[in-house]
């Protein structure tokens, strides 16, 4: 039985929740039986552990007000404490600014090869990730460090990425640093993030919990059906509902797979798109400040893992115990076996950070669905030909995944209430 109502959202996280604060009387359907989407967390032991690693790094206003209304216990950091693992051992982050940890004759050439590409690369724009990753930090820590973990994190080579997830991500080349790195000295500081904020307690979703009392959400109601013309949505349950107007956050690939009558074209772009999943292997460990580190990134080929977290850390607890979080990756299509990965992971996290078997009082793993849009070079083209025939049927999406393309949680929810802005104008 349908019933009517007027604007419907599907997907309670980040993206769904600015959508429905801007929408009076809209109505939320989330798969799950939680909100928060992405952004949610889960206790383990003392601690909580997120869905990969999650930071407040937004320079936003109106985003960081929100933050701070909604948790009033805020561990505020200035500037990371981040490394490498390279051959077992820690080494500077980012590598570029610290080649006086690498051996002597590869320092020599990374720094000689580094210089050359900034000096060859001057006037020209890169066409993808990895002429820009060589033309920013040169042939050698491209290939021993760059293109192996793009590997790992992307599960791609380097050319076939574009280059328009890299803000925010990557630190740019600054010879000065550089040199200074290379010669023993402290480079200085280059941080991704100058200052971050994480909840004291109840992991990330602790920022966001309490604004999801002003909405209105049903859960465990998965789409699987969606009626552009008739304007319904069908759910697993069997239940379904009509709309007036409809915002979607799910996964644009899903969005187009259950949708009524969609074009060949369409379908074909969204066989296109493609993402990684992401296995979580969470740990308490009974010892204190296990690693000084927020994150450390794993360029090892051999280990799993290719950045591991530290909650404990982030939260500023004062616990004697810790919580690390590993995150493995790998393309949506591929196949795995995460219960063989996570042990492998135990024990390389093991030698790492030098506890034993007996030092975890918990453990689990965790698999999600969808961790990062893959940037690769059909995906803006393919992104495009939906969007735009979603919007020709008055279906409007927003968010990561509704909009396929890297946003931070500030944007992911900015692009909520940007939809939602759109839906008032047309109903004005
Ligand atoms: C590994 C990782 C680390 C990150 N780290 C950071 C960070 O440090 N800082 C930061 O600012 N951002 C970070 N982000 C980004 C941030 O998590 C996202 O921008 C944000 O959570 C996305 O929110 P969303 O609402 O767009 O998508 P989602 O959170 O995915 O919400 C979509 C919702 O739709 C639901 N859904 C799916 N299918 C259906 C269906 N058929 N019917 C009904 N509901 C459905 C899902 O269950 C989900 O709740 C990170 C992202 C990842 C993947």
């Amino acid at each position: 039985m349908s019933v009517d109502e007027g604007v419907v959202i599907l997907g309670a996280g980040l993206a769904g929740l600015g959508a429905a604060l801007s929408l009076d009387g809209a109505r939320v359907y989330e798969a799950e039986n939680h909100p928060g989407g992405h952004a949610y967390s889960r206790p383990l032991g003392e601690f909580h552990f997120d869905q990969g690693a999650h930071i407040v790094h937004s320079k936003a206003d109106w985003f960081l007000r929100t933050v701070q209304e909604n948790c009033k216990d805020i561990h505020v950091l200035s500037g990371s404490s981040v490394k490498n693992v390279w051959n077992g051992s820690f080494i500077g982050y980012p590598v570029q600014n610290h080649l006086a940890d690498l051996p002597l004759d590869m320092r020599t050439a990374a720094l000689s090869a580094l210089v050359r590409a900034n000096v060859d690369s001057v006037g020209s724009e890169p066409e993808n990730y990895e002429e820009w990753v060589r033309s920013s930090y040169g042939s050698v820590l491209a290939d021993e460090f760059y293109a192996v973990f793009t590997k790992k994190y992307w599960r791609r080579p380097m050319a076939s990425l574009g280059t328009d997830w890299l803000s925010g991500r990557l630190i740019p080349a600054d010879l000065d640093n550089i040199v200074r790195g290379a010669m023993g000295a402290d480079a200085q500081r280059q941080d991704v993030f100058q200052e971050f904020r994480y909840p004291k307690h109840g992991g990330y979703f602790a920022f966001f919990a309490a604004a999801y009392d002003r909405i209105d959400v049903r859960y465990e109601r998965r789409a699987v059906e969606l009626d552009p013309r008739e304007k319904t949505v069908a759910f697993e349950d069997g239940s379904s509902v009509g709309y007036e107007q409809l915002v979607s956050t799910i996964p644009l690939p899903r969005l187009v797979a259950i949708t009524k009558d969609v074009p060949s074209d369409v379908r074909d772009a969204a066989d296109r798109l493609h993402h990684t999943k992401l296995l979580c292997v969470n740990f308490v460990v009974d010892r204190p400040q296990v690693t000084d580190n927020h994150w450390f990134y794993i360029y090892d080929e051999a280990v799993e893992a290719a950045r591991v977290s530290v909650p404990s850390n982030l939260a500023g607890s004062s616990s004697s115990q810790s919580a690390v979080q590993a995150e493995v990756f790998r393309d949506h299509r591929e196949e795995w076996n995460p219960d063989l990965i996570a042990d492998s992971v135990a024990g390389s996290l093991q030698d790492l950070l030098g506890f034993s078997s007996n030092d975890i009082t918990e453990f689990s793993w965790r698999t999600v669905s969808h961790a990062y849009v893959i940037s690769d070079r059909d995906r803006a083209a393919a992104v495009a030909c939906i969007l735009e025939w979603l919007e020709g049927v008055s279906v409007y999406t927003a968010g990561l995944y509704g909009r396929w393309r890297y946003l931070w949680s500030d944007q992911a929810m900015a692009s909520g209430i940007n939809v939602a802005g759109l839906l008032k104008e047309k109903s004005s």
